[in-house]
């Protein structure tokens, strides 16, 4: 019988969440309740990326259940009419 060492042989510090996202670290900074326009009521990921253009780090917020990110550059940087690759249907920025 092989013995299995500790299950936290990854080392991760707890509650660390990392996405990487078309090249693009997004750590998550904390979640945040959200009342939606309809009234219903969600949760916002907030998320801390660099921006590829000044590489400053600034934090954008979307649906915790969101597989994409439309928001890549820090406010400086984000220019009305200029894509990073946009996706379709990514969600919009909160
Ligand atoms: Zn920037």
């Amino acid at each position: 019988m092989a013995s299995v060492g500790s299950r936290n042989a990854k080392g991760r510090r707890r509650g660390m969440t990392i996405k990487f996202y078309d090249g693009q670290r997004y750590e998550l900074v904390r979640t945040e309740p959200y009342t939606r326009l309809d009234g219903g009521h969600t949760t916002l990921a907030v998320w801390r990326p660099a921006c590829p253009t000044c590489g400053e780090m600034f934090e954008t917020r979307t649906p915790v259940r969101a597989r994409r990110f439309s928001c890549r550059r820090c406010p400086r940087h984000k220019r009305p009419g200029v894509r990073v690759n946009r996706p379709r249907g990514a969600e919009a920025c909160k």
